[in-house]
């Protein structure tokens, strides 16, 4: 697939002013994982260190991209897709692991050998199309996680066809490990975004939370319909706006139905994880949108680190628990549902 810069749409807009700040900011943009991303520092214990932490951090993510991406060839993930099976190193067998354990989690709502059948679409790519009923049954046919079999440090692909696509999940681990590198080299305050997916390091250099606009799903223009105040935390949206194409009208999306082989309409136009790491925000932005309002509310109850807010094809907009008095709605044409 050819790199999509076009598509470098940013979901979450961050307003931020930098009151108490002992350094200026320090920001670069690279394009990797197929999208722009954006790291600005906003303090750290030696300023002079800034270069050399934004370095550090993307070269984490150009790395990993280089062993989990489905569109560099010598890829420990194209590899397994062409083999069969192959090996996989520590972090990447991490990747796999956790995103098995959200397949199971979602009773395979979120499915990482869903390759084929994304393919098959190629939403967001320059052949995107609506498949033929018989090319979507037989690509359907090859999703299935239990197919996928961890042992040690290998990966075996156990059905035919089945093919690894970390689309769903990989950005929110690129954004943990450009984390780790900025923590290691002593940064307080800092965003990392990667085309929309958020990690948050700490707070705003003055001690107060940051605050994020939640974008209008259907408008990619970047207008935003709500702002949440937060620290420290991950905040991932999956939505319909992202990469899709139209046909008579109907609104082909990118996130698809494991079971049906089309894209999951279930209503959920946009749904945004906040949790503290980005590869589990990442991970159940899409298995939660997959799943329906009604689950991810469930789930998110359940799970006292996960808050969600969904919008949904109503202009309604439902909030989990935790993040109740950190949110407020900007634009009157959006219903916040209290239930
Ligand atoms: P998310 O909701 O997080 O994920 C949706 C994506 O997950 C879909 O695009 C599909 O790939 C997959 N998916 C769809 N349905 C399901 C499902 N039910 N279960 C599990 N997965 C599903 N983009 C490019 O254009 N060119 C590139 O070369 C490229 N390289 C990449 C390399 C890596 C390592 C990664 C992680 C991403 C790369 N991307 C590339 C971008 C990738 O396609 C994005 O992750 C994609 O845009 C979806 O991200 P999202 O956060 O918008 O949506
Ligand atoms: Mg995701």
């Amino acid at each position: 697939m050819k790199k999509n810069t076009a598509l470098a749409l940013i979901s979450i807009f961050l307003f931020i002013s930098c009151k108490g700040s002992s350094m200026e900011p320090v920001s670069s943009t690279e394009i990797l994982l197929g999208t722009s991303c954006f790291i600005t520092i906003y303090g750290m214990e030696k300023p002079s260190n800034a270069d050399a932490a934004l370095s550090a951090a993307f070269n984490s993510i150009d790395e990993m991209e280089h062993r989990l991406s489905m569109n560099i060839s010598d890829s420990e993930i194209s590899v397994i897709n062409r083999e069969g099976h192959g090996t996989l190193s520590p972090d990447s067998l991490d990747v796999l692991s956790r995103a098995l354990g959200i397949a199971n989690e979602s009773a395979g709502r979120f499915d990482p050998t869903i390759g084929t059948l994304v393919s098959l679409w190629g939403i967001g790519s320059n052949g995107q199309h609506i498949p033929e009923d018989y090319e979507i049954e037989s690509a359907v046919a090859t999703v299935d996680y239990s197919a996928l079999d961890l042992e040690g440090n290998t990966a075996t692909l156990n059905k035919e066809g089945a093919q690894i696509d970390l689309g769903a999940i990989a950005k929110g681990h690129a954004a943990d490990l450009a984390k780790r590198e900025l923590l290691d080299a002593g940064v307080t305050s800092a965003i990392i975004n990667l085309g929309g997916n958020v990690q948050l390091l700490g707070g705003k250099p003055d001690g107060s939370a940051w605050r994020i606009g939640i974008q209008d799903p259907r408008d990619s223009r970047g207008q935003y319909i709500a702002v949440l105040e937060t620290e420290d935390t991950a905040v991932v949206t999956s939505g319909i706006y992202e990469r899709y194409f139209e046909v008579d009208g109907v609104h082909y999306h990118h996130i698809l139905d494991p079971d049906t082989g089309y894209p999951v309409w279930n209503g959920v136009e946009s749904l945004t994880i906040v949790t503290s790491d980005s590869i589990t925000a990442d991970g159940l932005s899409t298995a939660l949108f997959a799943m329906g309002r009604e689950a991810a509310l469930e789930y998110a109850a359940a799970h006292d680190n996960v808050d969600v807010i969904i919008v949904d094809d109503q202009s309604n907009v439902y909030l989990s628990e935790g993040i109740r008095d950190s949110f407020r709605m900007t634009d009157p044409d959006f219903h916040l549902i209290e239930e």
